[in-house]
């Protein structure tokens, strides 16, 4: 699966008339440092894209990339940041919630779970509320580099069986682990 253009577009923190075309939307949903700027890096294979996502002030900001320019990847802001104040938590909150749960829009989402750390608390709370919204989860078992090789597919079969409702791939930025698989999955 090739990439053939990925091109940062803007960042909202509201409604946009570019959700209102007819292309897919996929949401990346993850708590902060969870990797998913790195992730967007690897998928798509430019170094200078998730750059732009972190750019002080877009933390709030849904950043919506084009890809191959038939498919949208939105970047959510990541959720759980301990530091960050209750106004930026309580910002980036309600961005998510209108996008996921109040908005007419219906992306597939990419939930990304630390493979070594787990689900937090977070993390379960929002799959659970993305189910009840009714779209659909995905869920990317990230950084799997981090766990040691000979508990690698231990660990895996364990959080495959925690989600079992869903699907689930391991994935690693560092090792280049599941890009084709994530590739496949979302761009087809
Ligand atoms: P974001 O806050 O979700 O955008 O997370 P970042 O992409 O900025 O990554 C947070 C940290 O995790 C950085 O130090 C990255 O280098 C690291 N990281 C990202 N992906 C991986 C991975 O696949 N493996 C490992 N070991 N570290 C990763």
């Amino acid at each position: 699966m090739n990439i053939k253009s990925a091109k940062f577009i803007k960042g909202i923190t509201s409604d946009d008339k570019i959700l209102h075309d007819s292309k897919p939307q996929v949401a990346l949903v993850g708590r902060s440092n969870s990797g998913k700027s790195t992730l967007i890096n690897t998928l798509f294979g430019n170094n200078k894209l998730a750059k732009i996502s972190k750019t002080p002030g877009r933390t709030r900001e849904i950043n919506i990339f084009l890809i191959n320019d038939t498919h949208y990847f939105l970047d959510l802001p990541g959720y759980g940041y301990a530091k960050a104040s209750i106004k930026v938590a309580h910002d980036l909150n309600n961005v998510i919630n209108w996008y996921l749960f109040n908005s007419e829009h219906c992306p597939r989402v990419i939930v990304l779970i630390d493979s070594f750390v787990g689900p937090t608390k977070d993390d379960l709370k929002i799959i659970g509320d993305i189910e009840k919204a009714e779209k659909e989860v995905f869920i990317v078992l990230n950084k799997i580099d981090k766990v040691k090789k000979s508990q690698r597919l231990n660990r895996i079969r364990i959080l495959t069986e925690q989600f079992s409702n869903y699907k689930v791939l391991p994935y690693s930025s560092k090792e280049k682990i599941g890009i084709d698989e994530l590739r496949k999955e979302f761009l087809l």
